[in-house]
């Protein structure tokens, strides 16, 4: 497997044509200094920006035209004799040198508009991966090998394909006989022209390379990946919390991610909101954040910055990587191959194309109930080995596809426990439930919206016995003989309507249903509500704690059980060959400080925290990492226990076998 290193620089370099004096000030020495200073190990330098411009000397028209020196080669020179990695960036999708000169390249959407800015607007254009271009681009990239043999590796960007109805793509559908008018040909045709990149450029890299590292980026992680995985060496997840990806997209995709057999990284940025943000700085603490939550799931750090047209990296900038950094390499020893301690998986509607947005509302309320609730879990889909997993929860709108279905139900045979909530579960027609020993059968959608849950003993320890508001339509339940309800559904009075209404807002709650709202049969706890969804949504401590009750009757023993507070996150990481387990404990409060932004700004430490770690037998040394410092461990009924003395954003505590 390819290995990163755990401190890498994603250089951005999208530099306009309209500027003079590119590297003009660039110092190859105080450059790799710079980034030595930081302790950064690796940097991804460009070759070719979104604007099309190349940053070195090259045989292609596309150089830069205000370039003073033969850029790139500088920069690997210097990094190298530094030990300093240096994987070349190529844009794809964008390179506006070429979009002006063939705008017949571009992607045209369903109203013969091409794709991109509007004329009088700035910003980039997207060019088709059907065309003719991609000639262009994979010339480019074997001179780049030719050039700077042996490349450490690629970053190719901006890959993707919308449904293009340009003329070249027009007549390959009609020739692999798809039908244009058809979306979901056009969509099919659109994933076969990206895969049919993909195998190209790793083909022909492969000829001339046998080692260097290639991945394609697209922003995120996705499931339709698989078959075309073999051309990655490694897996980045870009993802900028204050840049469009918010702070639940990092730890839903890392847990995905982590599941596919390769070496990743986490991609942040070092500005405060995007990408191109110049002059503007994270807060330490929020880098501190997306570092060492990186290395709570495993993977290693990149942190994206652009360098100045003048070639000078910013010393604020490095200043505030290399405090960030300095920390992570003192932690390194013990997040180095490790594999996640994890007993619950959660299915991810992206696999079954049922996601609404990049992080899907019930993914994301799902992942919020689990990680409040300190639970250790992965993201999975069909194609992983259940058999690890104790408990899976199929959250609100996961279909049983035959492959599914038969999962499902060897994964019941074996011994497995499965939450289900809302649709899941159904078939594909969604005409009734087609997992074996389902607790309740389908009625139909709920009458009443919104209803109310009334919890009977085993959930009232948590819920108390007061009717709850259940703002989301469910679906009426029948429940089998032998099956055990766990809460009722109360409907209301009547619907809001024109004709019935009461007060500002739903109506009061009235009479028991007759249905239930939470069922349980043997291994299987179902929800006859969008449970996941409606947390992400509204927020309700209720909806999680009806969750996590029922999870607690699968799942009496987790891995981990704590007094921490739910702005706490524990992930435990094994390292297999030094026989320990690290248990990482992060606590840093992401806060909306801006109408379009969450940030952290302070670190509020925590003392005194409890943590019980089950472990088959009692640990040989339990120390706090990387200080070396012992901490006290009882060990009882199956679990170490001990009380961490401080958390100051993110502490380590290492249990030995
Ligand atoms: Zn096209």
């Amino acid at each position: 497997m390819f290995k990163l290193r755990f401190r890498q620089i994603h250089l951005d370099f999208h530099t306009s044509e309209q500027i003079p004096g590119i590297g003009s000030r660039f110092d190859p020495e105080e450059f790799a200094e710079t980034l030595a200073r930081a302790r950064v190990n690796s940097v991804t330098a460009f070759s070719k920006c979104h604007h099309g411009l190349i940053y070195h000397e090259t045989r292609f028209e596309a150089r830069h035209p205000h370039l003073q020196r033969n850029l790139l080669k500088e920069q690997i020179d210097a990094c190298h004799a530094r030990d300093i990695r240096v994987p070349i960036y190529i844009s794809v999708g964008f390179d506006e040198f070429m979009a002006r000169r063939h705008p017949e390249w571009l992607e045209v959407d369903g109203n013969g508009r091409r794709s991109g800015a509007a004329p009088l607007q700035p910003g980039w254009h997207k060019l088709c991966f059907n065309s003719p271009y991609l000639d262009y681009v994979l010339e480019q990239t074997l001179e780049v090998m030719e050039l700077f043999a042996p490349v450490d590796g690629f970053f190719f960007d901006i890959i993707g394909q919308g449904q293009c109805h340009c003329p070249f793509c027009l007549d390959s559908m009609r020739q692999e006989g798809l039908n244009p008018e058809e979306e979901a040909d056009r969509l099919r045709f659109a994933k076969r022209v990206v895969d049919r990149f993909k195998r190209r450029f790793t083909a022909a890299i492969r000829e001339r390379s046998a080692d260097c590292s290639i991945f394609y980026n697209s922003g995120h992680i996705y499931p339709d990946w698989r078959p075309i995985l073999d051309t990655y060496t490694h897996l980045e997840l870009e993802s900028l919390p204050s840049g469009g990806w918010g702070y639940l997209h990092f730890p839903l995709t890392v847990r995905y991610a982590r599941t596919l057999g390769f070496d990743y990284l986490a991609m942040t940025g070092k500005f405060h909101k995007s990408w191109g943000d110049f002059s503007s700085y994270k807060n330490l603490p929020a880098l501190e954040y997306d570092c060492f939550t990186a290395l709570a799931y495993g993977a290693k750090c990149s942190v994206g910055d652009q360098l100045h047209p003048t070639g000078q990296l910013s010393r604020a900038t490095y200043d505030l990587i290399g405090a960030v950094y300095r920390q992570v390499e003192a932690k390194e020893p013990w997040c180095d191959d490790v594999v996640p301690e994890v007993e619950i998986g959660l299915f991810n509607p992206e696999a079954v194309g049922n996601a609404d947005a990049r992080v899907d509302t019930s993914a994301a309320g799902a992942q919020r109930m689990l990680t409040e609730g300190h639970h250790q879990f992965d993201v999975i889909d069909a194609a992983n080995d259940w058999s690890r997993y104790r408990v899976i929860l199929l959250p609100d709108k996961i279909p049983m596809t035959e492959e599914i279905r038969g999962k499902v139900a060897e994964y019941l045979a074996g011994g497995g426990s499965l939450i289900t909530s809302y649709e899941s579960g159904m078939g594909p027609d969604k005409r009734g439930f087609v997992i074996p020993g389902m607790p309740a059968g389908f009625i139909e959608p709920a009458e009443f919206s919104p209803d109310f849950v009334v919890a009977r003993d085993p959930l009232a320890e948590a819920l108390g016995d007061a009717e709850q508001v259940m703002y989301d339509r469910g679906i009426l339940l029948k429940p089998a003989a032998d099956a055990e309800v766990l809460a009722d559904i109360w409907n209301p009075y009547f619907n809001r309507t024109w004709e019935h209404f009461c007060s500002h807002s739903h109506t009061p709650c009235e009479r028991p249903s007759g249905a239930p709202a939470v069922v349980q049969r043997g291994r299987i706890i179902q929800f006859a509500h969008p449970i996941f969804a409606m947390y992400q949504r509204h927020g309700v401590r209720a909806y999680k704690q009806m969750v996590l009750s029922a999870l607690a009757r699968l799942l009496p023993d987790p891995l981990v059980k704590t007094d921490a507070p739910s702005t706490a996150h524990l992930t435990v990481n094994r390292q297999p060959e030094q026989r320990r387990s690290v248990l990482h404990i992060l606590h840093y409060i992401p806060e909306r400080r801006a109408n379009t932004l969450d940030t952290i700004e302070d670190v509020i430490p925590l003392y005194h925290l409890r943590v019980a770690l089950k472990r088959e037998q009692e640990p040989a040394r339990v120390y706090l990492a990387p200080s070396g410092d012992e901490v006290a461990c009882t060990y009882r009924d199956g679990y170490a226990e001990v009380v961490v003395p401080e958390v100051r954003g993110h502490q380590m505590v290492v249990f030995e076998d």
